[in-house]
């Protein structure tokens, strides 16, 4: 069977919801179909993450990430309100585990100002006020508008306004290549498109590389694993976080809030061997493993982040007590006994740039014929979407007038 859309879109998460739905928003009478190998929404990282609206402060002003969380955080919250979608405004609270972290903190401090985030420094008796079960050393900082929301909730109400503005969901069917301006699905259905969107998450690598795009990148992926605890709801009130090692992509072991007031642990960062590597053999792929093995030279040796320490603090995170351990440090309270019960783990769809080693920090939009792939769209991508989805259409557009 074969098909037509002006729009295909590859890849049912959050991002490519969010594409699909402002390309609606602004071509109303287009055709868009977006083709999913999953038959659930939420069955990658869109599913499986901490649902932490970030406020926009970690990242380098002149990036992507900075601008676009910003903007994301206020669009998520107004459209969660639009469709009910309950959201927690917990805030959150980074806090120091030594006095030698003070001048990075007083960095993410300058960081939030550059980005337009309301950002406050604020003292032990502060912190106190704000989350009695957190710790610091002197100072932390508080970031009002960092909330969180169920992710999966978020998915299927954006889902349901995609189909409410005439999008199609193709659900079950995997995209097993791309010619000459046609999908072809592993139900043997071709699709032909005027425009292809790559939003495959841990594939999008592969997609890009079909079409001939971004072949100096490959995935890097990492598991992110979590623990919940058995607090009374609302025992913990505010996420807490560290101070990042700002040479790394990754945010280090926090406690968090879920939008029904649980506590959480993690997620951890440690190597995935397979891109969904949620545990046990599911989904192995000794090919995967091979390729993903061979990437480790590079990124060891590559001088731009600080591997040895990331490996060093994140593989002993395998055992639940270090995990805890590492946490109790910004909120003494947590314990073994008490965090045991196992969240749903995710693999960070983490991209590194083969020739130097690097991970790449901010997210990757390529360009290739009748072609666009969001390459790299790790956290926080899930509270950026719908800003991201503007911000991708918008370079759409632009390139099509443009020819
Ligand atoms: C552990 C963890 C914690 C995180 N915490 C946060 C957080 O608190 N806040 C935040 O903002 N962000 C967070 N993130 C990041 C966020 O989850 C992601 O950035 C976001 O979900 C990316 O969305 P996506 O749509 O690109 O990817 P995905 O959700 O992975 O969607 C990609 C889709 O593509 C489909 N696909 C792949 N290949 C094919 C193919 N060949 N054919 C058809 N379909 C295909 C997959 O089935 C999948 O559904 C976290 C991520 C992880 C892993």
């Amino acid at each position: 069977m074969s098909t037509t859309a002006d729009v295909v879109i590859v890849g049912a998460g959050v991002v490519g919801l969010a594409l699909a739905d402002s390309w609606l928003a602004r071509h109303p009478g287009d055709s868009v179909i977006l083709v999913d190998k999953e038959s659930e929404l939420g069955m990658h990282a869109s599913g499986r993450n901490s649902g932490v609206l970030h406020a926009g402060f970690y990242y380098a002003p002149d990036s992507l990430k900075a601008k676009l969380t910003r903007d994301g955080n206020r669009l998520l919250k107004e459209f969660c309100s639009e469709r009910n979608v309950p959201v927690r405004e917990t805030g959150k609270v980074v806090v120091t585990t030594s006095g030698n972290q003070l001048p990075a903190l007083e960095q993410l401090f300058q960081r939030g100002q550059a980005n337009g985030v309301k950002l406050e420094k604020i003292d032990e008796a502060q912190l106190f006020e704000l989350e009695p079960l957190a710790r610091t050393h002197e100072r932390a900082l508080w970031s009002p508008t960092t909330a969180v929301a169920d992710p999966v909730k978020v998915v299927q109400a954006l889902a349901q306004r995609v189909v409410e503005r005439g999008g199609v969901l193709r659900l079950g069917a995997s995209v097993v290549g791309i010619e000459s301006r046609k999908v072809l699905l592993s139900d043997s259905e071709t699709i032909s498109f005027g425009h292809l969107i790559n939003a495959a998450g841990l594939y999008a690598d592969t997609i890009a590389h079909w079409c001939g795009v971004g072949l100096e990148y490959k995935m890097l992926p990492f598991k992110g694993l979590y623990w919940y605890g058995n607090w009374e709801p609302g025992r913990l009130q505010r996420h807490v976080y560290p101070v990042p090692d700002p040479r790394n992509p990754f945010l280090g072991t926090h406690v968090t809030v879920t939008v029904d007031g649980r506590a959480k642990v993690g997620p951890t960062a440690i190597p995935s061997l397979w891109r969904e590597d949620y545990g046990g053999v599911a989904n192995f792929s000794a090919a995967e493993m091979a390729r993903i093995i061979r990437l480790y030279p590079g990124f060891i040796s590559s001088k731009q982040h600080n591997v040895w320490n990331l490996m060093k603090t994140e593989l002993p995170k395998y055992s639940r007590k270090k995990l805890l351990a590492e946490a109790a440090r910004l909120v003494p309270t947590v314990n073994s006994q008490d965090f045991h019960q196992k969240g749903r783990p995710g693999v960070r769809a983490q991209l590194i740039h083969v020739p130097t080693g690097r991970l790449e920090m901010d997210f990757v939009v390529h360009q290739g014929d009748c072609s666009t792939h969001l390459l790299n769209a790790v956290s926080p991508a899930w509270t950026s979407s719908l800003a991201v989805a503007d911000y991708v259409v918008t370079g759409i557009e632009a390139e099509r007038q443009s020819r």
